[in-house]
């Protein structure tokens, strides 16, 4: 660090993504992407004529993808806003409306706390429940920032979208932040409350469902009102900020939407194996409605699990933070990767 750095961002503890090591080929299970392929149209949609494209600025408005997602959740086009990154969305929403304090869960993803150093916002943090369910009680009536991922992350528990609309009725005065990265594993969209609500803003990602985590494609769906305060931190930072390449990918992969979601019930499938195996080795297991789940043994500590299937070459996610450093996430990769998973496990438990 420079002497030159300013003081907020000289206090600032950056996010720590999940590793992507690019020196062995492991089984990765560790970041929540999918095993899948992306689809077709998106392969050849990405060729030679394309990448001669990039000669040129890209579409600022994102024209083609922007309407053909409008029409794929039956919304307007101006209620669409679309961001390099679902992470970009949420910075620009901590920037936006952080002047009214944030609240959010203690165990949740973990970049809303970056965010929130990052923009100086104060911060509510509301403990999960003793099952690691959200406390939504806890969120009514603040007329703040709500955020909340949902189905939460890394526990995988969802909320239904009946108390999601509690939550947004009971905060007219505050914006309320439904973050569904992991909504098409099993959870419920709260895309059609964002016709009636105007304080709803729900944002959406390609990396997990849509198997373009590399390609970095996230969405808002909200009221006409919140998406111009987004388009105008877009405009005044990086208008450019989704390149050719993805807008065509993205593009391609909402007219491939059956293909996708296909995959979902695949990995809800690899799900209920996963869960299955684990119980019967003895681990608690929370109920996901993601594309991965949280589980601990207690024959085994969660550090010494992942270092141990990291040796036989399987990353799964571990967090070093008090409430949960006795699970572990496991990303639900293929068929297959789920029973090497599950065989490297046993073996680990057999050496005990
Ligand atoms: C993965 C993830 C994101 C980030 O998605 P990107 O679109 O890849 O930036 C956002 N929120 C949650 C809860 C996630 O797990």
């Amino acid at each position: 660090m420079s002497r030159f750095l300013n003081d907020r961002l000289a206090s600032l503890e950056a996010y720590t993504p999940g590793e992507q090591p690019q020196d062995k080929a492991y089984i990765k299970l560790n970041t929540n992407e999918s095993p899948f392929p992306p689809s077709k149209s998106v392969l050849s949609a990405v060729n030679r004529a394309a990448a001669k494209r990039l000669r040129l600025y890209c579409d600022p408005e994102c024209k083609v993808l922007t309407n053909s997602l409008a029409k794929l959740y039956g919304v307007e086009s101006k209620n669409i806003f679309l961001s390099n990154g679902s992470d970009d969305i949420l910075n620009f929403a901590f920037m936006a409306y952080g002047d009214m304090g944030a609240i959010f869960p203690d165990i949740t993803y973990g970049f809303y706390k970056v965010f929130a150093e990052l923009h100086g916002v104060n911060t509510e943090i509301i403990p999960l429940c003793d099952d690691f369910s959200i406390d939504s009680d806890a969120f009514m009536g603040k007329n703040k920032l709500i955020v909340i991922a949902n189905p939460n992350a890394p526990t995988g528990m969802a909320l239904a979208l009946d108390t999601i609309e509690e939550i947004v009725k009971s905060n007219p005065d505050g914006v309320v932040l439904i973050d569904e990265a992991y909504v098409d594993f099993g959870g419920e969209s709260c895309v059609n409350l964002t016709k009636k609500y105007d304080n709803l803003l729900c944002v959406g990602t390609f990396s997990k469902s849509r198997s373009m985590a590399g390609a970095r494609l996230g969405f808002a769906v909200a009221s006409d009102a919140l998406i111009s305060d987004l388009e105008k931190i877009k405009y005044s930072t990086n208008p450019y900020n989704i390149n050719t390449l993805t807008q065509l990918a993205g593009a391609a992969a909402v007219r491939d939407n059956d293909y996708y979601m296909n995959n979902c019930q695949k990995i809800i499938k690899n799900r209920e194996y996963t869960v299955n195996e684990l119980e019967k080795l003895g681990f608690t297991v929370l109920p996901s409605s993601a594309n991965f789940v949280f589980a601990k043994s207690d024959k085994i500590s969660g550090k010494e699990l992942y270092l141990k299937l990291k040796e036989k070459g399987v990353l799964i996610r571990h967090f070093e933070k008090d409430r949960i450093k006795d699970f572990n996430r496991i990303t639900i990769g293929s068929a297959k990767e789920m029973r090497i998973f599950i065989q490297k496990t046993k073996e680990i438990l057999g050496e005990f």
